[in-house]
């Protein structure tokens, strides 16, 4: 079934310890719907400025993802973010961030992409992932990704947000600032009382805890000895998870546990290299390889 995805499309300026990469394509829809894709048919929203290299727009066409809803925003810049890893890669500094063409930005959705079942809010304002939820006719299911900004800035419209949505996704230390606490167990389920149905809570390197009033569960990350760059990771996580609930047209209980793998599995490809340059190397197989491997490690 198709997935629709609304979010940043960016060129990143990504310092790591060892290395440095200026302008690379990047954004959380770009890196969730290239990671979804590896599973199903993906509809790409979002804005762009005239700066924007036309050669991305083909990369991502060739893969299934339709790109008509990418809009390029007369006189504008793209979306830029400048990002620097310290030393231990699980904390990352914001150098600059430039909204640019998302400044203005409200997306109007054609009726083809209005009938989308699945919707996923990549991390933007509250208010922009209202507006376009407004707009969907009968989704099936929404999941949404937010972060401390917004948490900080935007929490009354967050809060109507996920009054509204199936699922959220969000990192340990945004879990902890949204619901007063340092307990990641007790974060989970007070996001929980807040409306979805169903909370991740990614850990970086620690994989991803599940909650759900039925069930709570955490998976770990698929150990890989190459981080290079941890950027988009958790986008890359939402958009295997999201692809593959798509690819199945149904969220079970059994079914999104197999979605938090694929997630987990898509992540630990995306930080072997920059940008989208190690998931450009890779297929399916090799995702199915990777699950074999996980499988084998989680038996005891
Ligand atoms: P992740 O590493 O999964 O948190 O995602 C990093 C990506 O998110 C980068 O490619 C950035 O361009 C993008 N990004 C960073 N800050 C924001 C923001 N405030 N809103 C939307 N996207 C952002």
């Amino acid at each position: 079934m198709p997935l629709l995805v609304v979010g940043s499309v960016a060129l990143d300026s990504v310092e790591t310890p060892d290395q440095q990469r200026d302008r690379v394509l990047g954004g959380s829809a770009v890196y969730f719907s290239y990671a979804a894709s590896y599973f199903t048919s993906v509809r790409l929203v979002g804005a762009v400025g005239e700066d924007w290299p036309e050669e991305h727009t083909r990369l991502l066409a060739g893969r299934k993802i339709d790109t008509a809803g990418l809009k390029v925003m007369p006189g504008e810049k793209t979306f830029y973010w400048k990002g620097k890893y310290l030393d231990d890669m699980n904390e990352r500094e914001t150098l600059e961030i430039q909204l640019n063409a998302y400044q203005q930005y409200q997306p109007e959705l054609s009726d083809d992409f209005r009938r989308c079942p699945f919707l996923f809010l990549a991390n933007g304002s509250p208010s922009l992932q209202l507006h376009v939820l407004d707009q969907m006719i009968g989704p099936r299911l929404v999941v949404a990704d937010t972060m401390d900004l917004w948490i900080r800035e935007e929490q009354d419209d967050l809060k109507k947000l996920l009054e509204r949505i199936d699922g959220l996704v969000l990192n340990d230390s945004e879990a902890k600032l949204l619901t007063e606490t340092n307990n990641l167990v007790l974060a989970g389920q007070r996001v929980l009382e807040l409306g979805p149905r169903f909370v991740v809570i990614k850990k970086g390197e620690h994989g991803a805890m599940f909650f759900s009033k039925h069930e709570i569960y955490v998976l770990p990350a698929f150990p890989t000895q190459d981080v290079v760059d941890p950027t988009g990771a958790g986008d890359s996580f939402a958009g295997g998870m999201m692809g593959y609930l798509a690819e199945q047209g149904n969220f079970e209980p059994k079914t999104l546990k197999e979605a938090m793998a694929f997630g987990i599995l898509v992540a630990s490809f995306t930080v072997e290299d920059f940008s989208l340059d190690r998931l450009e190397q890779i297929t399916r197989d090799d995702i199915e390889l990777r699950l074999n491997a996980y499988r084998k490690m989680l038996q005891f």
